[in-house]
């Protein structure tokens, strides 16, 4: 079976790194001649928009997925038209829109922070008389790792945030002082079976993701795990998802969700018995799921902006280094280590060393 994938960097690289053991082939459509997949199959360089290169990746894979949710509308419903494509463009046109996106949560009974649409600063200055200061004003489309956000800590930071979004759609949501922010990694089959893996705790600075720890038994699991279960059944998804929640007095509330494996989930290559990549080919490829159980005790960090001496890295104990290929950049992931140790004790001794050493060559 020939999977084709929307994108050939990282996500892509690691769901072909999974796949080609279970036999399946890959063709991939990317800008980039060197991105990062391109060597793992077929590549396709060019525009995701260029209908030559669609229609010869519909014509040539049996299943579609993508590494990314800013997937053109038009796109990803020409190549649902002509192939199968997992996970449906729906969940993509509910992922891409955070006002579309929280409003599906909260019907689907999802909690999530307060929020309220804005298309206009007098729209904004009103809607900030029934929202409690601080807010965080968000662009609804096309934002990730932050971007396009502005935090609101008084009357004074609207015009001033305003002015930041240049006059797109936006949603005003109220700060979530948390207490933790977790994610879960769930898959759905195309037989409608669900696994999800433990939750993580995740640290971000800057909107950007930086360390990942896998949680055993986790109080939350139950109630990620059903939030999950909504959203894979009401989209009637196939494929991986992660959920990103913050946990707020006990509670959880939910931030947003990836349609697509996750950078908090790339602990399970190593920290559980099957990878979320591997789940992901699985779940599109119509085989049965693997387990998710922990297999020792993890955490993840991302090497953002630079790489430290690979070297050093790698005589550290426990330590799984996956470089992405990609060249250093400020703020731009370019490589991940996974720690898997023998219990939480081991675990938190071996982890500040590496954190240390992303935090040096870390200029955003
Ligand atoms: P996002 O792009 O929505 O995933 O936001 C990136 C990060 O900003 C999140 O992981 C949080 O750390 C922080 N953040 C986003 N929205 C909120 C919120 N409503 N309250 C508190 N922190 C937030």
């Amino acid at each position: 079976m020939k999977v084709g994938v929307l994108g050939a960097g990282q996500l892509a690289r690691m769901v072909a790194l999974a796949g080609i053991p279970l036999g399946l082939e890959f063709i991939f459509l990317d800008p980039s001649k060197d991105a990062g997949a391109n060597r793992l199959g077929e590549a396709l360089t060019g525009d995701y928009y260029d209908p030559e290169l669609l229609a010869q990746l519909a014509e040539r894979a049996d299943v579609v997925t993508y590494e990314f949710e800013n997937v053109p509308a038009p796109v990803a419903e020409f190549l649902a038209s002509h192939t199968q494509v997992h996970p449906a463009p729906k969940a993509l046109a509910v992922a891409q829109d955070r006002l579309v996106e929280k409003t599906f949560f909260n019907d689907i009974g999802i909690a999530t922070p307060q929020y309220a649409a804005v298309n206009s600063l007098a729209e904004l200055q009103q809607v900030m008389t029934t929202i409690a200061y601080p807010a965080i004003l968000k662009s609804r489309t096309q934002g990730y790792d932050g971007k396009g956000q502005s935090v609101l800590r008084s009357a004074d930071d609207l015009s001033a945030a305003w002015d930041v979004l240049q006059g797109v759609p936006a949603i005003v949501e109220v700060f979530v002082p948390f207490d933790r922010e977790i994610s879960i990694v769930a898959v759905r089959s195309v037989s409608g079976d669900i696994a999800f893996y433990p939750v993580a705790e995740n640290v971000h600075r800057g909107g950007i993701l930086r360390v990942s720890t896998a949680l055993d038994n986790d109080p939350m699991q139950a109630t990620a795990e059903n939030y999950a279960t909504r959203l894979l059944e009401a989209l009637d998804y196939v494929g991986v998802l992660a959920l990103e929640l913050f946990e707020v007095n006990g509670t959880l509330l939910v931030n947003e969700f990836a349609p697509r494996v996750h950078n908090s989930g790339h602990w399970t290559i190593e920290g559980a018995e099957t990878s979320q990549f591997e789940n992901h080919c699985r779940a599109i490829a119509n085989l049965p799921l693997g387990a998710t159980s922990l297999v020792g005790y993890s955490a993840m960090v991302n090497f953002i902006g630079g790489l430290p001496d690979t070297n050093a890295l790698l005589a550290l104990p426990h330590t799984h280094l996956h470089l992405y290929d990609k060249e250093p950049r400020t703020g731009r992931k370019v490589a991940h280590v996974t720690v898997r140790a023998d219990s939480a004790a081991q675990l938190a001794k071996l982890l500040p060393p590496i954190i240390a050493m992303a935090d040096q060559v870390d200029d955003s």
